[in-house]
């Protein structure tokens, strides 16, 4: 069991890219709450890990609103999208 790794949102509200919640007030400092992250989240995360990317990095990269039911298939894509960022497909940055 893991606590939350909340990002501050620039309307600062916090975000959390483990399981994709977020606040729906502003705080000064991060609140504590029980991470609720799925096994999907796990795979993900270990498949950027495998690519050298922390979430931290692809919540920044990727912007993005969590939607339930796309979740899913948002995160495969990212996945995809991150392995070929790191692969070197030619792009700087
Ligand atoms: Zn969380």
């Amino acid at each position: 069991m893991s606590n939350c790794t909340f990002e501050k949102l620039p309307d600062g509200r916090w975000s959390c890219p483990v399981c994709g919640f977020q606040t729906k007030q502003v705080f000064d400092t991060a609140p504590r709450r029980n991470c609720t992250k799925r096994g999907l989240g796990d795979v993900v995360a270990d498949c950027l890990k495998a690519v050298g990317v922390t979430k931290r990095r692809v919540s920044r990269l990727f912007r993005r609103r969590c939607g339930c039911g796309e979740r899913q298939s948002t995160l495969n894509k990212l996945g995809a999208k991150v392995s070929q960022l790191f692969s070197g497909s030619g792009k700087p940055g």
